[in-house]
């Protein structure tokens, strides 16, 4: 049975997924979403526990051609290093502002103790779910995106782990230690690049193959398929294994990212996000990769996963069909999708959207966005996502009156290392919301929306205007520079008709 995934709410033909490419394949995903969030066979107070820990949400990510869904876990770490999973329903995740407001947090838990629920009782990373039913946030503990983001040194290491039954080892410790350099193809590089050099991995480094105490079917029991990796242990034995050759602490300096690179599959996936855990005395929520040999054979499929490592979900389309990898835009969707092509490590890691490098992490400077003052028609500039450094905006943030979402405005060109592939020069217009589990969807004129947003739709070009009537909001592409891209921002109750129509070219309008 697949791990329920979160993904299900309010989308109405959920299908199931392939990482790095849409697939026209439709399958029915059940709704457990809506099980969830009805009422529940009455329990005595008692049979409810509470739990105070930290929140970890890791992602799975189905090797490319596999038709499965994504998926996203809760894990709860006690103090005394305990761990349960959670099973979260949309519902009250939305209801305590989305991932982003649970991630590393500090919580009280009010679950159903496993077995006095309805039935629900799977095989999981750390022992049988635990249903939460209200949860309370404590003082202490919050998420990089509500520290402002992520910035500084952030070295991560990699510990190359061998299952005690399997003897290849598919990369040596020199192609591990490269992928980490500050040129050119290399992470160091490639972050650097991403957060207009917020952030670097200076001091990353690689760990040579170490074994495993156990065979592959120990800690996976299905390789391969399924979602039944015991995540918990493998992170437990292989930073043990790796222990002797690495002080996590690093002096002071602690390593902030473990990617465990492991000789053979995992389960369905590719997993990435945080963990909560003691190590050289260190406790601290890390963030955590586990490859299996396809991660580490595409750049990519690694930046994808580190960058759930830095708090990061994943972005959409327009079709609201429930595969989040759709959107060659940001490579936290179509991971491989429109990528530069590397000789050595595969398809590299693109730019992330607006939303993730803005209001996520916290890499556009406050000069760099646009924000309409007020009501009115405003010109701007917006130099595109890869470019080093711009004088002019980077991109526009437009609020949506009345509610928590709004759009962002950014421009890309087919420039740069990581770029310079995607489908065409455009300006691209995000609706976001955050509350939901995958909070930037790439705006698509086309009805209906294309599968896979590298269509004309996503790509707003000169003389394409993007409109929202009902919030008064439009965004016109008036003209192209070499950096990036001329655009009027019209916002509120203003003349857009006041003229009889005469100067509006309606044909970009939904
Ligand atoms: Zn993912």
């Amino acid at each position: 049975m697949q791990r329920r995934c979160l993904t299900l709410e309010a989308r109405p033909t959920p299908r199931r997924t392939a990482f790095g490419r849409a697939l026209p394949t439709l399958a029915v995903v059940a709704s457990f979403a809506a099980l969830i969030v009805a009422p529940s066979p009455a329990l005595a107070a008692d049979e409810f526990e509470k739990h105070v820990g930290r929140i970890n949400v890791v992602w799975g990510d189905p090797s490319p051609g596999s038709e499965l869904a994504p998926l996203q876990v809760f894990h709860l770490t006690e103090e005394t290093g305990r761990t349960f999973e959670l099973e979260v329903s949309a519902a009250l995740l939305r209801l305590h502002g989305g991932l982003a407001a649970w991630d590393g947090r500090l919580v009280e838990a009010t679950v159903v103790p496993a077995g006095a629920s309805e039935g629900v009782r799977r095989g999981t990373a750390d022992g049988a779910p635990l249903r939460v039913r209200s949860v309370v946030f404590l003082a202490d503990g919050t998420s990089d995106a509500a520290r402002g983001g992520v910035s500084g040194s952030q070295p991560w290491v990699s510990i190359l782990c061998k299952f005690q039954d399997i003897g290849s080892e598919p990369e040596n410790l020199a192609y591990f230690q490269n992928m980490y350099a500050n040129q050119p193809g290399g992470l160091d590089h490639y972050w650097r690049e991403l957060s207009y050099d917020t952030i670097d991995i200076v001091g990353s480094t690689a760990i040579d193959w170490v074994v495993l105490p156990n065979p592959q079917t120990f800690y996976v029991p299905t390789p391969g398929s399924g979602s039944n990796a015991n995540l918990g242990v493998l992170f437990n034995d292989c930073t043990a294994a790796a222990d002797p050759f690495i002080d996590y602490s690093n002096g002071g300096s602690a390593f902030q990212g473990i990617n465990m690179m492991f000789n053979g599959l995992l389960d369905c996936c590719a997993w990435g996000g945080s963990r909560f855990a003691t190590l050289d005395g260190l406790s601290k929520s890390w963030r955590v990769t586990w490859e299996p040999p396809w991660g580490y054979a595409d750049e990519g499929v690694i930046a994808h996963e580190m960058g759930h490592g830095f708090g990061l979900p994943h972005a959409t389309n327009w079709d609201n069909d429930g595969n989040p990898y759709d959107t060659p835009w940001d490579v936290m969707s179509a991971a491989t999708g429109y990528a530069v092509n590397d000789a050595t490590y595969g398809r590299l890691g693109k730019h992330v959207l607006a939303y993730h490098k803005n209001d996520r992490l916290g890499w556009i400077p406050g000069a760099e966005i646009f924000v309409p003052p007020g009501d009115g028609s405003f010109n701007i500039t917006l130099d595109h996502m890869a470019l080093a450094t711009t004088s002019n905006h980077r991109i526009a943030r437009i609020e949506i009156e009345g509610s928590n979402r709004f759009y962002t405005v950014e421009s890309r060109k087919r420039v740069g290392n990581y770029d310079g592939n995607v489908p065409d020069d455009a300006v691209i217009i995000c609706e976001v919301d955050p509350g939901r589990s995958e909070p930037a969807w790439t705006v698509d004129s086309d009805v209906p929306p294309a599968g896979y947003g590298d269509n004309e739709g996503t790509m707003w070009k000169v003389g394409e205007t993007f409109s929202d009537a009902a919030a008064s909001i439009s965004i016109a592409v008036t003209g192209e520079t070499t950096d990036g891209f001329e655009v009027t921002i019209t916002v509120g109750p203003v003349m857009i008709f006041g003229d009889g129509f005469e100067s509006g070219d309606l044909s970009g309008w939904s």
